[in-house]
């Protein structure tokens, strides 16, 4: 599968991303130096992230003179986390983003499935007038991608899109299928999909290397 010709599917390829990503991949780095890792790829897809979201006017006073420039909406940007491991990228995401809302979604994968069943959803309110960030840093079946977004459409943000460290093509698939029209923003397409649905070569189970459990 050859996402490069799809205008919605963002990789975001630079060097201190992908040294960042390789020693998230290392199975040696432990849960605090990966945590720090993924909140550090969460600031530097800030930026990107930022390309897609709604701009306003604004003037500011410098010292010398008064000046009109385009400023984001931040305070309309809703970072939603699919828990757990969305709350790794989140943070980097906020660091960037301090006055974005944030909303969470727990989804819960079953082992032999792999369809995802929603546990918790607390979203802010009038997401009409919001500008949608849905974070996993695994997009692997596009089971619980799909079933997030689906659930956030609902609301019918002013708009809406997925950011994730890994993605497997089978995941871009099916979530291209379901919302064509949702950006999905990726640090890396990884090569396939094992049959327990992880992402190889991936990085394991992000929950677990975050959270230290597993
Ligand atoms: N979720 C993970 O944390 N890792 C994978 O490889 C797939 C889903």
């Amino acid at each position: 599968m050859d996402f490069s010709g799809d205008p919605l599917v963002d990789v975001i390829d630079h060097p201190l991303i992908r040294h960042k990503l390789a020693l998230l991949r290392d199975r040696a780095t432990d849960p605090a130096h990966f945590r720090i890792l993924m909140r550090d790829v969460g600031r530097l897809l800030a930026a990107d992230v930022a390309r897609h979201l709604p701009q306003i006017s604004a003037s500011v006073e410098t010292p010398l003179e008064r000046l009109d420039i385009r400023v984001l909406d931040e305070r309309r940007i809703v970072l939603v986390a699919i828990l757990r491991a969305g709350i790794g990228l989140l943070d980097g995401l906020l660091d960037l983003l301090p006055e974005a809302r944030v909303g969470h979604i727990g989804m819960l994968r079953d082992p032999e499935s792999l369809h995802a069943r929603e546990y918790y959803l607390n979203l802010p309110d009038e997401l009409e007038h919001r500008d949608v960030v849905l974070i996993d840093p695994m997009l692997a079946t596009g089971h619980t991608a799909t079933a997030a977004l689906t659930r956030i459409r609902e609301h019918r943000p002013r708009s809406l899109c997925f950011v994730s460290l890994l993605a497997a093509p089978e995941g871009i698939a099916e979530l291209r299928a379901e919302h064509p029209k949702v950006r999905i923003l990726t640090t890396s397409i990884d090569r396939q999909l094992d049959a327990k649905g992880y992402i190889r070569p991936g990085l394991g189970d992000a929950g677990d290397r975050l959270f230290g459990t597993g």
